[in-house]
């Protein structure tokens, strides 16, 4: 799995803040207006600390808009469709994700670049919600049971591709852990809500990793809300 922060709102904090300015302020807030004069009646010594105790104010009083303005767009590479299926209930994001009505899989890829192989399929022992258990099938014999199903699937919507089905009716020989890339789009506060979600013990560990690597490219982008939002996680969004 990959994940890329491809796109974002740039001076997000800044945006966070000018917005919020305007919330408690006759003044207009516009770029015309330099933001030091806009943060001016803020507490703090420098500019920095004016938008932290502001930032601060906002998300320790519950008032999420302002972080409703920015919005970030991730490139993700690589995860099952399981995973897929996951992340996109979630209503306030844009999403794109690779069509197999128009992307053709190749029969000659490394299986491993085309299918998912979670821990379980290899650990000796699995740690589930319902605790610690052991496997009874001997790893290698569940690895191998793996590669054979996998191998039959993509030989056999290749064989339908070659024989003239359609990659849109081929596809449903598929398995849920064939790999796709996606790209979404989303606001600050909308993510928020998706890592209180997917970031949860109980998620399951593939949209759990993607969630906590989306977490370290969000804390590049916006580092004072995201170190703060991971510090309180799962954060509260509704006042
Ligand atoms: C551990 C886990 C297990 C899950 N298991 C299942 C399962 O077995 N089956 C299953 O179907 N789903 C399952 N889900 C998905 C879950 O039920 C949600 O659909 C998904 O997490 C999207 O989150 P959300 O409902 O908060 O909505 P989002 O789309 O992320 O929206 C954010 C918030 O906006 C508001 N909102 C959005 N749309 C509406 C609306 N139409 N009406 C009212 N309020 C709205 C709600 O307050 C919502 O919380 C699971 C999720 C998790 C994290």
């Amino acid at each position: 799995m990959q994940v890329e922060l491809l796109d974002c709102t740039p001076n997000p904090e800044e945006l966070v803040c000018r917005a919020a300015r305007g919330d408690y302020s006759s003044d207009w807030v516009g770029s015309d207006v330099p933001f030091a004069e806009v943060m001016e009646p803020v507490e703090g010594e420098t500019l920095e600390e004016k938008k932290r105790t502001l930032m601060d104010h906002l998300m320790r009083s519950g008032h999420w808009g302002p972080f409703e303005h920015p919005s970030a767009t991730f490139a993700v590479r690589g995860v099952s469709r399981s995973c897929m299926a996951q992340i996109t209930r979630h209503r306030h994001a844009s999403f794109d994700v690779m069509s197999l009505r128009y992307v053709e899989l190749s029969e000659d890829e490394p299986l491993e670049e085309r299918f998912t192989y979670p821990e379980t399929f290899e650990a000796d022992e699995v740690v589930s919600r319902e605790g610690a258990e052991e496997v009874e099938m001997p790893a290698a014999e569940r690895t191998e049971l793996a590669d054979e199903v996998y191998k039959r699937c993509i030989d056999a919507y290749a064989d339908l591709v070659d024989a003239g089905v359609p990659k849109e009716d081929a596809r449903m020989l598929l398995p849920i852990g064939t790999k796709v890339n996606l790209t979404f789009s989303m606001n600050a506060r909308a993510l928020m809500h998706l890592l209180n979600m997917r970031m949860k013990g109980d998620a399951q560990w593939e949209v759990r990793e993607l969630s906590e690597t989306v977490l370290e490219e969000a804390k590049e982008w916006m580092p004072y809300t995201f170190d703060r939002y991971e510090e309180r996680h799962p954060q509260p969004l509704s006042p």
